[in-house]
Order: structure tokens, then C-alpha cells, then sequence
């Protein structure tokens, strides 16, 4: 979706995949949500303004908000694979950023602590999909409160 007046700043993943559009879950016209292309595990996902700001530019609200979209897609992600908990991560720069990963008891697994590998059962394109059925089903939505 382009938006005339948002900033896009090139060599900067997130404006990337803003840009790209494809593994994005919701979005409006501040923010996205997408599926990350390179999970750490099912379901993980993240958050970001649309526009290319750090997180020392940024405006408070911007760092609100993204705490509120963080606890709906905590309450989607908690329906859809129940996990024990969850990692939660702030990229400050380039482009500031919340990434929500979900964790189980025991989910680095020997191939992640020997060969630095991790082992994903599901395809982003594949987490995308029951995702979004997911929440139209349970009426979550994760840009919902703003
Ligand atoms: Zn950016």
C-alpha cells in the first residue's frame, strides 16, 4: 500500500518490507504488522510505523501505540499456538520496531545450539494465512484501539 507522504528510506528492512507488502497482516495508515520473513519461531511477528523513524526521533505516542498493537497481537498469537511465553524485542534504529516472538519450554532445540540452525514447521506465507483467518474468526484486531 503506498501512502503519498510517508518515508521510505532505501537499504532499510522494515521500509523493505513495507514496501514488499506480501507477509503483512494488518496495516493502516501508521502502521503495519507483519509476519517476519525470517522467524525465529512460528509466529513471530512484528510491528512498525510505517514512517522511517528511530526510536530517538520518534514521538511518544509512536512507542504507545506500538504497546497496544503488541497486546492485541499477543492476544492472537496466545489463540493460535499457545505458547508458554513470549520474547519481546524493540529495534531502536534504524527504524524503530517491536518484534514479538512466541517461546516454548524447550524450544531451542539441539540443532539451533550445535549447528546454529533454526528448524521452523511453518512458512511465514503459511503463518500469514492462519493468522489472518484467525483473527477475522475471533474479531481481533490488531490495529484496533488507536
Ligand atoms: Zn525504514
Amino acid at each position: 500500500m503506498f501512502i503519498k507522504g510517508v518515508k521510505y528510506i532505501e537499504q532499510c528492512s522494515i521500509c523493505d518490507e513495507i514496501r514488499r507488502g506480501d507477509l503483512i497482516l494488518e496495516q493502516n495508515y501508521e502502521y503495519v504488522v507483519y509476519v517476519c520473513r525470517r522467524p525465529y519461531n512460528n509466529g513471530h511477528l512484528i510491528i512498525a510505523p510505517r514512517n522511517h523513524i528511530s526510536l530517538k526521533n520518534s514521538d511518544p505516542k509512536i512507542i504507545k501505540d506500538l504497546f497496544k498493537i503488541c497486546k492485541n497481537c499477543i492476544r492472537l498469537l496466545s489463540e493460535a499456538y499457545s505458547p508458554h511465553g513470549f520474547n519481546i524485542d524493540i529495534v531502536q534504529e534504524p527504524h524503530v520496531a517491536m518484534q514479538i516472538v512466541p517461546r516454548w519450554n524447550g524450544d531451542a532445540s539441539f540443532v539451533s545450539v550445535f549447528h546454529n540452525t533454526r528448524v521452523i514447521a511453518e512458512p511465514p506465507q503459511m503463518t500469514l494465512r492462519y493468522l489472518r483467518d484467525l483473527s477475522n474468526k475471533l474479531g481481533i484486531r490488531l490495529l484496533g484501539g488507536l
